[in-house]
């Protein structure tokens, strides 16, 4: 494979660009990679500048349901980029879209649209906290929201009321009011609410996490942390920027039968454009500027491009039939994947169309297991994937995704390159 135009372009890159990327895990260092340079994309293809053609499963993670460039989404866009880019003053796609939402997720009774995941988690969390006039975040080892100073704790020595940042440059005092539980395990959540009930403003979970690869809930994991919570007088905030139109029109929560007080998405919700939503319920959402005192604003919050992009698409998948059709392609697909997974040592951990494969003999079912899988053979994996054109999320603890737009010859195809996999 030719790359010669790519390593050109990530030595320019490198020139102004720290790390060459504008997010770290593109750089593919931890794959022993360098970074692809993409000229293009349709469908579930990736072009690159060297005019290699990669099946993508990252599909910019995950964001892809529909794949990418879907023609009547490029549609939408192209008519609402004719009407101006923005106006920085309300416009009807925002309220079309909060309908949407609010349509597919009941409990989000309320929603404002954000730039990011990362703001949307953010915001929700200090709403939680001016709602409940409490400061003490809780979170789970390995689910990632964002980027927010008090968020990025992992404290993977998952021991409870240790409050570690993952990132230099935080200082202890803003992760001080944070404390990250090991995911699926309800014994310490219980000891950490007996203890400090009265100062939990929230917990704080991806319901099927998809940061640390696809970890699926234990089935009374996510309802025994709406109970514990509801006891207590905390708020429970599922973030839903993967899951959100992923797992379901209506997500995770939908799935799991268990309704939050706030949600957060992103992702598929942008349509391929920054956006990405917070909301739930009424009297909560009601503390917000302009009506209360929890302070939140954006210069381009609600985008009419962005909002427009996210309307299409989810009027796309509202149609009768899309999550079926998907769900039979995925099942299809990952029952014979597991087989030929497992008869390389690898584990296949899946919830509906997203999945990782896990370099270990071991279920996965926290952070500590999913640590346990083999960094080195992933690596390899990776890259002889991307010699035979398929382009992985490039993290073994990160999710890969399906899209209506994967044809049965790519699965196949996918299937044999496992098996002959050494
Ligand atoms: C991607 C992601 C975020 C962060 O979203 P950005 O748009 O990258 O800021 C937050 N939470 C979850 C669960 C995510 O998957």
């Amino acid at each position: 494979m030719k790359r010669v135009n790519a390593a050109k372009a990530y030595r320019e890159a490198l020139r102004y660009i720290p790390g060459g990327v504008n997010s770290p895990v593109r750089a593919l260092k931890s794959v022993g990679e360098q970074p692809l340079f993409i000229r293009k994309a349709k469908g579930a293809t990736l072009t690159d500048v060297d005019g290699n053609r990669f099946t993508d499963f990252c599909l910019s993670w995950g964001v892809f349901i529909l794949g990418h460039s879907h023609p009547s989404v490029n549609q939408a866009i192209r008519k609402a980029v004719s009407n101006g880019t923005s106006y920085g003053i309300p416009s009807l796609p925002e309220t079309a879209l909060a309908r949407l939402v609010n349509r597919h997720v009941p409990s989000m009774e309320r929603v404002r649209f954000v730039s990011s995941g990362t703001e949307a988690a953010m915001s929700a969390v200090r709403l939680a906290r001016g709602f409940t006039r409490r400061n003490l975040i809780v979170k789970f080892d390995g689910c990632y929201h964002g980027h927010a100073d008090h968020l990025l704790v992992s404290a993977g020595s998952g021991v409870a009321g240790l409050s570690r940042a993952s990132s230099a440059g935080v200082p202890e005092a803003l992760t001080a009011c944070t404390v990250s539980l090991p995911f699926n395990d309800a014994v310490p959540v219980a000891r950490l609410f007996r203890e400090r009930g009265e100062e939990i403003a929230a917990v704080i979970v991806e319901p099927a996490p998809a940061n640390m690869g696809v970890v699926p809930p234990d089935d009374d994991f996510i309802p025994y942390l709406r109970r514990v919570t509801r006891q207590f007088g905390a708020l429970l905030i599922l973030d839903e920027v993967i899951t959100g139109f992923r797992l379901s029109a209506g997500g995770a929560q939908q799935l799991l039968g268990v309704r939050p007080d706030l949600t957060t998405l992103g992702k598929i919700l942008g349509g391929g454009f920054p956006a990405a939503a917070f909301g739930g319920r009424q009297d909560i959402m009601a503390l917000l500027a302009p009506d209360g005192d929890v302070y939140q604003a954006g210069t381009l919050s609600g985008n009419p491009v962005a909002m427009s992009a996210g309307v299409k698409t989810l009027q796309i998948i509202n149609r009768s039939g899309y999550y079926a059709k998907l769900e039979e392609k995925s099942s299809r697909f990952f029952s014979e994947l597991a087989g030929v997974a497992a008869d390389k040592g690898i584990r296949l951990n899946r919830m509906g169309s997203m999945f990782t494969l896990f370099f270990t003999r071991e279920r996965v079912r926290t952070f500590a297991e999913a640590q346990k899988a083999d960094r080195d053979s992933f690596g390899r994996f990776f890259r002889y994937m991307l010699a035979n054109g398929v382009y992985l999320s490039p993290s073994p603890m990160e999710a890969n995704f399906l899209s209506s737009a994967h044809t049965e010859p790519m699965l196949s195809r996918f299937i044999s390159l496992v098996k002959n996999f050494s």
